[in-house]
């Protein structure tokens, strides 16, 4: 919404296409239409996104809804499903701002049902103003688990207990980012809030668990953990887990963008310029697609590729974009000063194969287990794509934006080598799926066609 309206600014003739039905991506999911206690509930956060959505839809961008992306190619066409109906459009830019996922959270039992992510719950509860049941067990690390549990708190509603992975006593290397984050105060405050709200609601709150696992027949029964030697067992019918979030990259993957892995923040993420610009000139990414930083440093970030693009373009003089990046670079470091602090705090273990429980699935498409890439990796499996051949992981449904991560992780683990030189997968159209019917209907623009056969 902010790269559209920064490029209207401008006179640029924008289309936002948008998988979802109304404006708000994660954070301001649902804005235009949520009541007025249910944006109490979310908070004054939420609140605010109502404000861009107003400006967005004043600044004259078209607006595709319930327009999936299924396919881009690098010399510009974007081809997006809608209503069961395929549409080629040319552009002379493209801007993917297609956000954050969450990590994957591979633990025995994490796909019995009765366990989802606490993510999905807050979909849930942004679309559907459903509330989890008071027996919801709350498990993993990470801003966004400690805001959806002051959010269902807040609409009155109680929880079974938290069971945190990161450690009661902060870590010394989060300790020693400190310094930066008090730069971004506010948000030191609003983590102190949250936690404040769920001690005062007496939630059973248990730190630095380790092995955690589900069990249950055919559902979700109980969840076990150990803190300091000790075993726990707490019986609930809804876990829900998290631990962060991550970029979403499988647009720049599928084009064969250049990536990066972040240490810090432990994921993949495409290689930008200054303006968000990927290794292919005429396409950008914003948002947390471009690295995790939230909400306001995803603003910054769409208002920064727009300038780019008006620069590009030459909508813009060069140095009128450059001075007004400037400013806005400033703001969005400041946005970011946060993040070493809370990538070390709320740091997820290094390996997401966690308890050595060779029947945990790792892509739960496939349902492919740890033991079974095991396997595969003895025999001389070296990375992901060759995982497809073996196994077919990463080739269902989510076409590896679940297990991705994971894999990549569990190779790396296994064989002992940085997860840099396992890779990841190599990604195809179409990003989602598309149902025969659609494809059937579907022509493909020729120039493109001429592109694929290259
Ligand atoms: C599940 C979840 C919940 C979150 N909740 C919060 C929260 O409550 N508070 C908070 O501060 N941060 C939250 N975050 C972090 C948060 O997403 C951001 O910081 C912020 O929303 C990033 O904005 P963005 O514009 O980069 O991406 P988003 O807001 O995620 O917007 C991306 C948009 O791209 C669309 N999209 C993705 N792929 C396609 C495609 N192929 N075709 C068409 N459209 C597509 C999505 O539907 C979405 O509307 C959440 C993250 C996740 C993963």
């Amino acid at each position: 919404m902010a790269a559209s309206v920064e490029a209207r600014k401008a006179g640029a003739s924008v289309l936002l296409l948008d998988e979802q039905d109304a404006v708000g991506g994660q954070i301001y999911r649902n804005v235009e239409r949520a009541s007025s206690s249910m944006r109490d509930v979310l908070g004054h956060e939420y609140r605010y996104g109502g404000g861009l959505a107003k400006t967005f839809a004043a600044s004259g961008a078209s607006y595709g809804k319930r327009s999936t992306v299924i396919d881009i190619s690098r010399d510009g066409w974007v081809g997006y499903e809608h209503e069961g109906n395929v549409s080629y459009v040319k552009a002379g830019h493209i801007i993917i701002a297609t956000g954050a996922a969450e990590r994957p959270f591979p633990i025995p039992g994490w796909t019995l049902p009765g366990t989802m992510t606490v993510g999905a719950a807050q979909t849930m509860l942004k679309s559907s103003a459903a509330v989890p049941s008071p027996r919801a067990v709350l498990a993993g690390t990470g801003p966004l688990l400690y805001l959806f549990a002051a959010q269902v708190l807040r609409a009155g509603r109680k929880l079974g207990a938290i069971v945190d992975t990161s450690p009661r006593i902060p870590r010394l290397s989060a300790m020693r980012q400190l310094p930066g984050a008090l730069r971004a105060p506010r948000y030191l405050m609003k983590g102190f809030g949250l936690l404040s709200a769920i001690r005062k609601a007496n939630v059973p709150h248990y730190w630095g668990a380790i092995d955690l696992r589900i069990d249950g027949l055919d559902k979700t029964e109980s969840i076990s953990f150990s803190v300091g030697g000790r075993q726990h067992r707490i019986e609930t019918d809804l876990v829900l887990l998290h631990q962060g979030v991550i970029p979403n990259i499988q647009i720049t993957q599928a084009l064969r963008c250049d990536h990066r892995w972040d240490e810090l923040q432990m994921c993949w993420a495409p290689k930008l310029d200054i303006w968000g610009r990927t290794s292919l000139e005429r396409i950008f990414v914003a948002g947390d697609g471009a690295g995790i930083g939230g909400a306001l440093a995803a603003e910054y970030r769409g208002r920064i590729a727009a300038l780019g693009v008006l620069a590009d373009t030459g909508k813009l003089a060069k140095d009128e974009a450059s001075r007004i990046a400037g400013r806005m670079r400033q703001a969005l470091n400041k946005e970011l000063a946060i993040r070493p602090f809370l990538d070390q705090l709320y740091q997820p273990p290094p390996s997401p194969s966690g308890p050595k429980d060779q029947s945990t699935i790792i892509c739960r498409c496939e349902e492919v287990t740890v033991g079974q890439i095991g396997e595969a990796v003895a025999i001389g499996c070296a990375g992901p794509n060759q995982l497809k051949a073996f196994l077919r992981a990463g080739m269902g449904p989510c076409q590896g934006r679940m297990c991705g991560l994971s894999v990549s992780q569990t190779i790396s683990e296994m064989r002992d080598v940085p997860v840099t030189e396992v890779g990841i997968y190599r990604l195809r159209p179409p990003f989602k799926p598309v149902s025969l019917l659609t494809l059937s209907k579907m022509s493909i623009p020729d120039r493109q066609k001429q592109e694929r056969r290259q």
